[in-house]
């Protein structure tokens, strides 16, 4: 097949906050980044209603509202937009290449925002609304929709830390949170176990599968079917609301085999820069952050991914994982500065006075 072949100095793999920002700082940079939308334009926002926590909005705003204004701004600068599929990247020599079935993108510098999606049960009435009942009573984050839950009765499905973590947060508005979870004891920290425990506005239904989620467009969560995975036996529990907590996944399967990840898929950036262990490839927003997961802390991590970016294309040294920096001709300094490793194997001291002594003592 015959494909369209671009070269960028920046391409930017997702369009959530994480993405978005990144091209908003390397658009103003000059940069030109060219930004492929995934198959979720827009990230985790857009399937949410009300946004009341990004900073700078007093009133709130629509999850896909705010995310229109993240690209509008982009776009403003001067940043590209690519609604395509990725099949296939290549990470083994600059430039990177990725792979459409219509484009074949050379990247100088590759930013992944590919995100992270939350896990679903699969079953009827998940689904975002109109098909389901997902905005109208159904959420993945309790951060993001719990405020409007005050005073109702919610369950929350999961027996892991994020279940945990959902159901103490939810008492805060709930007036009754019910975890149910599918086997007869949780897989959360003893510490988010005891806390959940604890906390009398909490009950368990152990054994249970929630097999279905009841209710209508006009009344949003009128309840769900549970199932006994004992006995078998259905029965329906009333409730206002439904928060799915059974974990999320990061969307990095591209890039297995070519970058470090942990053991659940995140990609594994350096402590405090956004590079990876391929010298020119940065990754920020949730495709790299299992514990903060905000739209306000993605963008932070855009931020910063851009900015590395930039910087390595002006050849200033990267900080890697390791400590140690890395530079656009592929020299490493070591992390305690002492050393350069030339991309042929030599070593050479990075010290000034050491390096011209050397000179002199060679007899110039
Ligand atoms: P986990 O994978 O740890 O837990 C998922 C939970 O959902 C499990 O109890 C699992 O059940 C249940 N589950 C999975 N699939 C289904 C399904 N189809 N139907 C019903 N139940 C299902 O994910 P978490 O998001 O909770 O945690 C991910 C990581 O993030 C963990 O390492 C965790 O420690 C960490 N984390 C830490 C936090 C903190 O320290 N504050 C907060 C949140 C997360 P089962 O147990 O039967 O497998």
């Amino acid at each position: 097949m015959t494909r369209n072949t671009l070269h960028k100095e920046v391409v930017i793999i997702g369009s959530g906050p994480a993405g978005l920002t990144a091209a908003i700082y390397a658009a103003r940079a000059d940069l030109k980044p060219l930004v492929i939308h995934g198959p979720q334009p827009g990230g985790q926002l857009t399937i949410t209603t009300e946004v009341e926590n990004y900073p700078g909005f007093s009133k709130g705003i629509q999850g896909p509202e705010l995310m229109q204004e993240f690209e509008e701004q982009a776009r403003r600068f001067g940043a590209e937009f690519l609604v395509t599929y990725i099949t296939e990247v290549d990470l083994s020599e600059r430039p990177f290449t990725l792979r459409t079935d219509e484009h074949e993108i050379e990247a100088e510098t590759l930013i992944i925002a590919s995100g992270a999606s939350a896990k679903w049960l699969g079953i009827p009435g998940e689904a975002p609304a109109p098909q389901g009942l997902g905005g109208l009573g159904v959420s993945a984050c309790a951060t993001c929709d719990g405020f409007f839950f005050k005073g109702k009765s919610i369950i929350v499905v999961g027996g892991g830390d994020t279940a945990m973590e959902e159901a103490n947060f939810l008492t805060r508005y709930a007036s009754r949170v019910t975890v149910v979870h599918r086997r007869d004891h949780l897989r959360a920290s003893k510490i988010m176990q005891d806390k959940a425990f604890r906390n009398d506005k909490i009950d368990f239904i152990w054994n249970t599968d929630v097999t279905e989620i009841l209710g209508t467009q006009e009344t949003g969560v009128t309840g769900a079917r549970l199932k006994d995975t004992k006995t078998g036996e259905d029965s329906v529990f009333p409730c206002e609301g439904v928060f799915v907590a059974i974990g999320h996944k990061p969307n990095t399967d591209l890039f297995k085999g070519q970058l470090k990840m942990d053991e659940v898929g995140y990609l594994i950036t350096a402590g405090r820069t956004m590079a990876t262990e391929i010298p020119g490839v940065f990754a920020c927003g949730d495709v790299q952050d299992s514990f903060y997961r905000q739209a306000v802390t993605a963008a932070g991590t855009g931020c910063m991914a851009a900015i590395d970016a930039e910087r390595f294309l002006d050849n200033l040294p990267v900080p890697m994982p390791s400590g140690d920096e890395i530079t656009m001709e592929g020299e490493l300094v070591t992390a305690d500065h002492q050393l350069i490793v030339l991309p042929d194997g030599e070593v050479i001291s990075n010290n000034a006075e050491a390096a011209t002594e050397g000179a002199s003592a060679s007899g110039d």
